[in-house]
């Protein structure tokens, strides 16, 4: 009815512990975009980080603003110019629209367009909200079998697979991941898939071990807080047979990056996807001596068609990594949950339309 197409109920972060749900106006949609109903979306940590500290580095949150990044749904308008997509497909929303025209978007970087629209980071809104309008060309078709959780799980997939890209995990790639949070799981689900045979990981919760050994990572490591590194370095070279020619730090401790450097193999690649303190003390003339190469990685780039064909083809169990659902009523509810880690949460998943309406 007209009643509920004029509901456009929305989760709007004011300010710390702010969040509250309101009405906004239902967007109105430009020739190169689409208007989509919003299926779910994610809880990801950095939604989690601005609602406890209303801030991420230098991106601070000065006006509300609409929380949730991971995200799908299905097309309900589109702008006179679209080509891809017509109203009832089903697709998965890229959250960041890169300017396309400047150097680094020209020579295939967009990840680190300057000027970068990103959903949920200040001041740009997400979309938490029943709907949302996005370029047509962020958009992707999802086939029939893929549920729409899946769809709203490309997100953190594609930062696995960029991750495995940076390090060049390919066949027979001996792969050390320190963190099985959401990141950590993910790079494990697309290094199996790109190759890599031997995949140990690493965490502190052995909640989080047992998952990443039910989708398969080939040896898990419980660490203690008090292991000093010449015991983790001696059981990793033991339990791998060998040092891990590749290494993905997933937590962004200083302890964790110093291991990952120091247990890669000589020529090997380290690659720190984990957000930590703004400078550490790192072992940096041992990994120069042995040419071990530190790479960074920013989200995705190009990464989301992969990572759907990977989710289409039955390959990423990344269903595995939900953990708790709530409506979008519950958004606060869901908030507390995936915050305060109890009953061992990864994924929540916020449920805009009933849990399977469009699957
Ligand atoms: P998470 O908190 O769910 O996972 C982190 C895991 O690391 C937890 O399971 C924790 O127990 C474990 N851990 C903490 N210290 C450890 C240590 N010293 N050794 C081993 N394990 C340890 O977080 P997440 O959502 O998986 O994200 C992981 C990191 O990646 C965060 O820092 C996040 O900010 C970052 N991130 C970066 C990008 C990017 O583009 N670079 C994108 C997404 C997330
Ligand atoms: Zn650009």
């Amino acid at each position: 009815s007209d009643k509920c197409k004029q509901d456009n109920l929305t989760a709007v972060l004011h300010g710390i512990e702010d969040l509250r749900l309101e009405q906004r106006p239902i967007p109105t949609i430009s020739e190169d975009e689409v208007l989509i109903a919003m299926d779910c979306v994610g809880i990801c940590g950095s939604d989690i980080h601005y609602w406890v500290n209303g801030r991420i580095g230098h991106f601070v949150l000065t006006k509300p603003m609409i929380i949730g990044h991971e995200s799908s749904g299905v097309i309900t308008k589109v702008g006179s110019r679209v080509r891809n997509l017509v109203v009832g497909d089903r697709v998965a929303m890229e959250p960041g629209i890169p300017c396309g025209k400047c150097e680094l978007c020209k020579i295939g970087k967009y990840n680190l367009c300057p000027d970068m629209v990103f959903c949920a980071t200040p001041p740009y809104d997400g979309n938490l909200t029943r709907y949302y309008k996005q370029a047509a060309h962020f958009c992707f078709k999802l086939p029939d079998h893929v549920t729409m959780e899946e769809g709203a799980l490309l997100e953190p997939l594609s930062v696995g697979v960029h991750a495995c890209r940076r390090a060049d995990v390919g066949l027979g790639s001996k792969l050390l991941i320190l963190g099985a949070g959401t990141i950590g799981l993910v790079s494990l689900i697309a290094a199996q898939s790109m190759g890599a045979t031997e995949i140990m990981i690493t965490d502190l919760l052995q909640d989080r071990l047992n998952i990443a050994e039910e989708l398969g990572a080939t040896h898990t490591l419980l660490l203690k807080r008090d292991d000093s590194l010449e015991e983790i370095l001696e059981c990793v070279r033991q339990t791998m047979n060998g040092e891990p020619d590749k290494s993905i730090d997933c937590c962004g401790a200083e302890s964790s990056t110093r291991l990952a450097i120091m247990a890669t193999r000589s020529g090997g690649v380290v690659v720190v996807v984990g957000m930590g303190a703004e400078e550490m003390k790192l072992p940096l003339l041992n990994a120069l001596i042995r040419e071990v190469d530190i790479r960074g990685v920013f989200r995705y780039c190009n990464d989301y068609a992969g990572a759907l064909a990977l989710v289409a083809s039955g390959q990423a169990n990344v269903k595995r990594l939900v953990t708790h659902h709530f409506d979008i009523t519950e958004t606060e509810k869901a908030f507390e949950t995936s915050r305060c880690g109890l009953g061992g949460p990864i994924k929540v998943m916020i449920h805009v339309q009933p849990r399977d309406t469009n699957n």
